[in-house]
């Protein structure tokens, strides 16, 4: 009896996974005052209905807190993802973000403690 069902279960799974409406829209942030665009929810007081993604704001569309031009907006990444982790993937991953003294540091250091466990290998033997 629960045979039939099984292969309708993985045929639902993934179209969901391959529907593109699945995917999240953009949230964009007031660079003026912090308001944050979240296309989901749209701005109820300036008339934009819940789904309306920032690109399709009309041009005449201000900032309801700050009435900043959409101009002043910046892309901040979907609402899935973590806040702020594409800002903060550059700044705390990113090697190339740090200062030559840094990244100095950072080599000095690793070939320190490569001598350190050089070192402790031969005290073993
Ligand atoms: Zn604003």
């Amino acid at each position: 009896m629960d045979t039939p069902e099984a292969p309708d279960l993985e045929n639902t799974t993934d179209t969901a996974q391959a529907e593109p409406e699945a995917q999240p829209l953009d949230r964009y942030e007031c660079r003026a005052c912090g308001y944050i665009y979240e296309p989901e929810k749209g701005d109820s007081s300036g008339g934009i209905l819940p789904g309306t993604p920032f690109e399709e704001l009309p041009v005449t569309w201000r900032c309801p807190v700050c009435t900043a031009r959409a101009a002043a907006f910046a892309n901040i990444g979907p609402s899935g993802t973590a806040s702020g982790f594409k800002e903060n993937f550059g700044y705390g991953l990113g090697v190339n973000t740090l200062t030559p003294v840094q990244k100095s540091l950072l080599i000095f250091g690793g070939l320190l403690s490569a001598f350190f466990v050089m070192l402790s290998l031969y005290g073993l033997n």
